[in-house]
């Protein structure tokens, strides 16, 4: 039995970050969207640092502020990074970047993932998007109208344009029969907060580890005091799963030390905060990111490796670029969800996600081989991309995510 039909111009299964953006980028479209979110209400975090945060860039922070969301974070819970730090296992390779030799201010800025999604289901909701928490889709089925979508508690949706928003497992891209290609990574990663004796100086750090990279990102701490002056750092070990559970197993005083040994010392003594967490770390790429009336975004469409912090900010662009094609679309005079439209979204985004997956996968490979020869050239080439400074602004200005066919809401203030 059909409790209730709703109808709109666009569907969103999925309010993530990607999604969130994705609605927040069509809100003063005049389209009526609606998005379906499994979860409840987001809600903006308060207190201690929730486990899982994200390195945005740039490009993104620009995206944030031109749909208004950015404004939303409370600026105690965002930290900027100045300064990077990679360096290798054996200490023998060391590349380090600063904002000022780009001339900015910061490289990036730190914010937890719940706090993204809180504001931008602030800024969402203050429109007539409607945003339906604790709505898992049940059934996805194409119909005359477009696509369908039936929840669990019999609510209908439907709408001529699907856009799958609903991470790396998405029923989205099931339904729709587009297949993935994924490579197993081989990794889990540890995840969470550590305090540390030294403070972070507002570096974020890297080491390549054998084993995998271990990420130390810096945080806020809730404390008034300058953003460099803080200690507490957000953690991402990547290991082998058998490593992982050999530390997971260890008391907190034994894994405070193995922490500090895997960091170098390099922040003083550590000390984990809270419970740890262990996530699978995958590697996936839809074989392409649309259907008829249908698109996927952010992790629905690829799943890269954390290790260079990209993952959010390559799903953030995806939303841009496609609301900016959908409308470019409309102002043609052709339909929102237009094949050509959805056409040119997959080939704007596509190849600059296949590029960054294939660029993470073969950092993943260079740091983990052991054989001499590699160790030499790669150790080389680090210290070599230290001593040339437009080497290394070349590298930070992609980190950054100012590379690339960038969409107008990723540019600058678009008043
Ligand atoms: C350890 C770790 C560290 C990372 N660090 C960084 C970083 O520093 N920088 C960076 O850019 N990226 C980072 N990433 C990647 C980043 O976290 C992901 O790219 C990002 O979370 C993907 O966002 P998304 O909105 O596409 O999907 P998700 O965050 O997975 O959101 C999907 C949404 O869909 C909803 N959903 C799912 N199924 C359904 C359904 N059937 N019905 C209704 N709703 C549904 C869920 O409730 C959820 O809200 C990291 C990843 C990991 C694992």
């Amino acid at each position: 039995m059909t409790l209730s039909l709703t109808e709109s111009d666009v569907l969103i299964v999925g309010g993530g970050m990607a999604g969130g953006l994705m609605a927040a980028a069509l809100m003063h479209s005049g389209l009526s969207v609606v998005v379906l979110d499994a979860a409840p209400v987001p809600q903006m975090p308060a207190g201690a640092a929730t486990p899982r945060v994200s390195a945005l860039t740039e490009a993104s922070r620009h995206m944030l502020e031109n749909v208004g969301a950015w404004q939303q974070l409370p600026p105690a819970r965002i930290q900027p990074y100045d300064r990077m730090h990679v360096w290798d296992g054996d200490g023998t390779g060391d590349v380090r970047f600063a904002a000022q030799d780009l001339h900015t201010d910061a490289l990036g800025w730190i914010v937890e993932n719940e706090a993204l999604v809180a504001a931008l289901y602030q800024v969402v909701t203050a429109s007539r998007v409607q945003w339906q928490p604790n709505a898992r889709t049940e059934c996805i089925r194409r119909s005359e109208q477009g696509w369908r979508v039936t929840l669990a508690d019999g609510r209908e949706y439907c709408a001529p344009m699907l856009i799958g928003a609903d991470g790396a497992r998405s029923a989205v891209r099931q339904v729709a029969g587009i297949p993935g290609t994924g490579r197993d990574t081989g990794h889990v990663a540890i995840v969470g907060s550590a305090m540390t004796a030294l403070p972070h100086g507002a570096c974020a750090r890297q080491r390549f580890i054998d084993s995998g990279p271990l990420a130390l990102l810096p945080l806020f701490t809730g404390e008034r005091g300058e953003p460099e002056a803080r200690h507490q750092v957000s953690i991402v070990w990547s290991l082998w799963p058998a490593e992982a559970e050999r530390l997971m197993a260890l008391d907190d005083a034994a894994f405070d030390i193995a922490l500090t040994q895997a960091s170098t010392g390099c922040l003083g003594d550590m000390q984990f905060q809270g419970r740890r967490f262990v996530f699978p770390i995958q590697e996936l790429h839809a074989s392409s990111y649309i259907s008829e009336g249908l698109a996927l975004i952010g992790d629905a469409a690829h799943v890269v490796h954390p290790l260079a912090g990209q993952g959010i900010n390559l799903g953030l662009l995806d939303a841009a670029v496609l609301a900016e094609e959908m409308l470019r679309a409309r102002q043609r005079g052709l339909p929102h969800c237009h094949a050509s439209a959805l056409q040119r979204y997959e080939r704007r985004r596509r190849g600059h996600n296949a590029l960054m997956l294939n660029a993470m996968h073969g950092f993943k490979v260079l740091f983990e081989a052991s054989a001499p020869p590699v160790r030499l050239v790669r150790n080389m080439g680090m210290n070599l991309v230290n001593r040339l400074l437009p080497a290394r602004n070349l590298f930070a200005r992609q980190a950054m995510g100012r590379g690339g066919d960038l969409p107008q809401l990723a540019r600058s203030k678009v008043s």
